[in-house]
Formats: C-alpha cells, sequence, structure tokens
C-alpha cells in the first residue's frame, strides 16, 4: 500500500488483502507443482475483475489461434465460423456458438458443471453445446470432471471392490502372536461393565474375554498383564487404530516387555480377521445366552468356555486342544455341550499342532484365491499422487446418502507393503486442526490427480 503508483489492478487485490492476515513467501517452481492441482479445486477463491461474459470477449480478444482465424473472415466467408461485432461465433446448426477461448475452457466447463449440480460428462458437455463452442469440447469437458474433487468424494464405487489378501505367515507355536480388540459398548452391568477386551491367539484361536469398565489404556494394561502373568508374553501382539492401542502409554508398556505392536491400516478388519470372526460368535451367543441384557458378564466364562471347545474351521481343532492338547473339562449346559465337536484320537500335542499348522497353510491359500478372484487388483499409487480417502467418520443420525463417501484431498507420503499407504495433508490444505496422518488400504482410496513426478 505504500507503493506510489500503484495499477489500479493491484491495488484492489492489495485491499481486498488486508482483510487478511498473511505473509508473503517466495517459493521455487520446482515447489509448486501442486499448485495447479490445487487451483482446480472449487474452494479457491476467484477473482473476477468483469462479468463473466465481459471476461470472456476480452480474452477471446487476446487469445492468438482466435486472432488467426479473425484475420482470414476478415478478408472471407468461412464454413464454420463467423465474425459478428469483432467477436468469433461457431456456427452450429442453425444457431451460432461463442468460440471460447482456450484460457477460459475450464471456467466455462466449470460453470455449467457445477450450476447444473456436477451433471456426467453427456450432459454437461450437451449444455455447454447450449451457448459455447471449442475444439476437443467433450474430451476437456470428460478430463474436467475426472478432476473435480466434489465429483470423485461423492460418486459411488462401482463394479468388483478391489483388494489382495496378504496372509500374516503363521508360526504354529502358541503366544507368538496375539490379537487384541475392544467389543461394545454393550448394556451396563451391575458391576458397571460395558466393554469386552478381546485376546486372541493367533495359531491355536484361543480367547480370552475380560470385561471393562471403559476402553482406556489403563484397563487394557491391567488385563493384559493378567494375561501375561497366566499364560505367557507374546513376541507380537496386532491390533487396530484405536486410540487406546495407538497411545504412547501403551507403547511404552509393549516396548518395555519387548514385545512388538502391529498396528492395522484404518478400515481394514480383514487384516485383524481373527477378531472379527469371534466377535461375531460373541455376539450370536451373548444374545441367545442372556436373558437380561445388564448381566450378559455374569455369563462370559461360558461363551469364553464354548470358543476355546468349539472346532475352529481354520485349524480344524478347537483351541483348547491345540493350545493344552486336550479339551477343557468345564461346567457348561447342554447347549453349549450341542455345539462341541468331539473328534478324540490318539495323537500327540506336536501332531496335532503339526496338522492344524498345514491345514491353516492349505486354508490361507484357498482363502487368497477366493478373495483375489472376487477383487479387482489393488491400485499402485506413487509417492506424490494426490487421492480422496473414504470417509469413515459417519456421524449418527445424518442422512448418509448426503455425505461424501470421499475426504480429500490428501498427498500419498510413502508406500508401504501390502497395498498400503501412508496418507498425509497436502500443504496448507489441512482439513483438521490436527496434522492427518494415516495408513490406508489402496482401497479405501481413490486417485484424484496422479503425482507429476515421473
Ligand atoms: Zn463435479
Amino acid at each position: 500500500m505504500n507503493k506510489k503508483d500503484m495499477n489500479p489492478r493491484i491495488a484492489r487485490w492489495a485491499l481486498l488483502f488486508q482483510n487478511y492476515d498473511f505473509s508473503i513467501e517466495h517459493r521455487a517452481g520446482s515447489k509448486m507443482k501442486h499448485v495447479d492441482a490445487l487451483s482446480r479445486n472449487t474452494n479457491i477463491l476467484m477473482l473476477y475483475e468483469n462479468t463473466f461474459e465481459q471476461t470472456l470477449s476480452i480474452k477471446q480478444i487476446e487469445d492468438k489461434d482466435i486472432n488467426k482465424l479473425k484475420e482470414r473472415l476478415k478478408k472471407c466467408e468461412d464454413k464454420y465460423f463467423e465474425m459478428r461485432n469483432g467477436l468469433v461465433y461457431r456456427k452450429y446448426k442453425s444457431e451460432l456458438l461463442f468460440y471460447v477461448p482456450s484460457s477460459m475452457e475450464d471456467n466455462v466447463i466449470r460453470s455449467v458443471h457445477e450450476e447444473y449440480g456436477h451433471l456426467g460428462v453427456e450432459k454437461t458437455s450437451e449444455v455447454v453445446l447450449r451457448t459455447f463452442w471449442f475444439p476437443n469440447l467433450r474430451e476437456k469437458v470428460k478430463s474436467f470432471i475426472s478432476n473435480c474433487l466434489k465429483c470423485i468424494s461423492y460418486s459411488p464405487v462401482y463394479g468388483k471392490k478391489e483388494g489382495e489378501l496378504h496372509p500374516i505367515p503363521k508360526t504354529p507355536i502358541p503366544f507368538d502372536t496375539i490379537h487384541i480388540d475392544h467389543y461394545g459398548p454393550l448394556e451396563k452391568t451391575g458391576k458397571k461393565n460395558k466393554y469386552l477386551f478381546v485376546i486372541i491367539d493367533a495359531f491355536t484361536k484361543f480367547v480370552r474375554l475380560y470385561p471393562c469398565k471403559t476402553t482406556n489404556t489403563v484397563e487394557v494394561i491391567r488385563h493384559m498383564n493378567d494375561y501375561f502373568r497366566c499364560y505367557s508374553i507374546p513376541r507380537r501382539v496386532i491390533s487396530d487404530r484405536g486410540s487406546t492401542f495407538t497411545s504412547n502409554a501403551f507403547g511404552e508398556f509393549l516396548a518395555q516387555k519387548k514385545v512388538d505392536l502391529v498396528l492395522v491400516a484404518t478400515a481394514t478388519p480383514r487384516a485383524n480377521g481373527q477378531v472379527e470372526r469371534v466377535n461375531r460368535c460373541i455376539t450370536a451367543m451373548l444374545a441367545k445366552k442372556t436373558v437380561d441384557l445388564n448381566r450378559w458378564d455374569r455369563v462370559l466364562h461360558e461363551v469364553e468356555y464354548a470358543l476355546n471347545n468349539m472346532l475352529c474351521a481354520s485349524t480344524g481343532e478347537a483351541p483348547s486342544k491345540l493350545l493344552f492338547g486336550v479339551y477343557q473339562h468345564g461346567t457348561v449346559e447342554g447347549e453349549f455341550r450341542r455345539l462341541l465337536v468331539e473328534v478324540e484320537k490318539d495323537r500327540n500335542l506336536e501332531e496335532i499342532r503339526k496338522e492344524a499348522k498345514d491345514k491353516i497353510v492349505k486354508n490361507q491359500s484357498y482363502n487368497k484365491k477366493y478373495y483375489d478372484e472376487k477383487h479387482k487388483k489393488p491400485t499402485l499409487y506413487k509417492k506424490g499422487d494426490f487421492v480422496v480417502i473414504k470417509n469413515t467418520d459417519v456421524s449418527v443420525g445424518v442422512n448418509k446418502k448426503l455425505i461424501p463417501k470421499f475426504k480429500g484431498p490428501y498427498i500419498i507420503d510413502k508406500v508401504l507393503l501390502n497395498d498400503r499407504f501412508i496418507v498425509k495433508d497436502v500443504e496448507g490444505f489441512q482439513h483438521t486442526q490436527v496434522p492427518y496422518e494415516g495408513v490406508i488400504s489402496s482401497d479405501n482410496m481413490r486417485h484424484w490427480v496422479r503425482s507429476l513426478e515421473k
């Protein structure tokens, strides 16, 4: 504002910017590659100095190709083009369409596409062609819409889902790897229990169920200590990205015990499939077993017993048999006993475990074949690609159809194993107060703009 001779356009910008707290920073051209991508976002402030029509006319005068055409039209008639009041029009059927200068093509497409509620390629092209014309119109509309953040975020996923199974190699030893998870909330019981803390041994599928008042770290650590004391400290623990399991306190607790923590990617329950299967059983059993909803913690030991003495499809054995070499003898009622399959043979524990391991390997390769056939090959995203990620935080009571299916844009920061990626905020485009960084699998993302790096 201290400048003496200020160009009126700059003066208007300067005045506008007085409304904001800002600082100006120079960035090298090599660091500006994302700006092109971001400028396609509709939230970016557009500075119009003239009306849309005026701008169109001015830009046409500045357009090289159109100027060449103009010179020709001054000399002779043309089959396709016509000049009126110094502006060039395209003859189309019985009408004249305004020849849009190339610098304004995107603006024209955007205004039509957005004004008409994000129409598809055919319909947007048709509406544009009522008034405007430019070369390769349909192709350009198509390319514009394929980059429209709203369209990418809201349009549903068609066809097969993508994905590929990457089974975790199983060590045929109990307590090598354990899966942990919370189940609930359930009805609050007389003892104020509201959740279940579930621990499953990855090889034997042996289950422990702990009733909890909360899902906080203190309670989790107490139950894990009990588990470690009763059975064994495992080599590693697998969990989802619940805040308890990602907390510093929990990480420190496991580090102290020299246990590795493996966190599965967000919204990929298949990676913690052990737990998901048990959770389904728990739901059915608790529902059948409990008369009073607020007394479920009293029958928990029966559910646990049934789960551990039931034949498990993936190992072909009951968990307790794989762990102890014998079925546990409990005091369950007939209802549960019917669920148990008695297959007593003269085998020692090692043989039993060896057979179970072979069965697991067979099952894993069968499941992988089946799963991979039913899914598209995962998309290979590259570092620097712009993506939108599936919107998983859907609040209750909101019409789900109106919530975007994807949110973003985000940028791929790192490519991990097994079709997973570290995804971060795009610089200057943070969606939340806290910077975002997550591990997302390829089936929970979509491309927005591919990386410009080769
Ligand atoms: Zn759109």
